[in-house]
């Protein structure tokens, strides 16, 4: 899925960087990641769906040099329960606090690498509402807090069904078994 048009996260600050000390408020929408940078490295990883809506409620206020941007990166995930598998989701609520900067100028320090840049007194949103994402990412989500998962020997889910598989031997009591055994 790609953007139309535009990219929604693009802010013209021209304006804003007029005066330093200007605040702006915010609101964009979209999807954050038409060309699937952060697209899941395999099914079972927790992902932001497919072309899902991502808002990004930011407050702007502009320094000499940049632009700082406070606010919150908002996004529906999914995933699957580590332990039994199940489809498992909810909504990411991130908090930011982020430099925008111009690279190279002569005010700028060019040792700020950790500053995303303003180019053409345009700044971005998308990398920084990605980068907090992927951050914040489940990276092993529950289904619940008490999911007992697959059975290790026939697979039946322990939350919904009672198999009488025996629970798979702990290879330190081994011995111990063949002593009650008596061979
Ligand atoms: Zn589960
Ligand atoms: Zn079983």
């Amino acid at each position: 899925m790609r953007w139309g048009m535009e990219n929604p996260f693009v802010v013209q600050v021209a304006r804003l960087r007029r005066a330093p000390g200007t605040r702006w408020h915010e609101v964009r929408r979209g999807p954050v990641d038409p060309d699937g940078v952060i697209s899941p490295r395999s099914p079972a990883d927790s992902s932001v769906p497919d072309g899902a809506e991502v808002t990004a409620d930011v407050v702007l206020e502009s320094f000499l040099g940049g632009v700082m941007v406070t606010g919150t990166v908002s996004a529906p995930w999914q995933g699957l329960c580590r332990r039994c598998a199940v489809p498992v989701g909810g909504e990411l609520d991130v908090p930011v606090r982020e430099r925008f900067t111009e690279p190279g100028a002569a005010y700028g320090d060019p040792e700020d690498d950790e500053a995303y840049p303003i180019v053409d007194d345009a700044l971005d949103l998308a990398p920084m509402v990605r980068d907090a994402i992927v951050l914040e990412l489940p990276l092993a989500p529950l289904c619940r807090e008490d999911c007992r998962g697959l059975c290790p020997e026939c697979g039946a889910d322990r939350n919904t069904d009672a198999c009488d598989c025996v629970a798979p031997r702990d290879p330190r009591w081994a011995n111990l078994d063949v002593l009650r055994s008596g061979r």
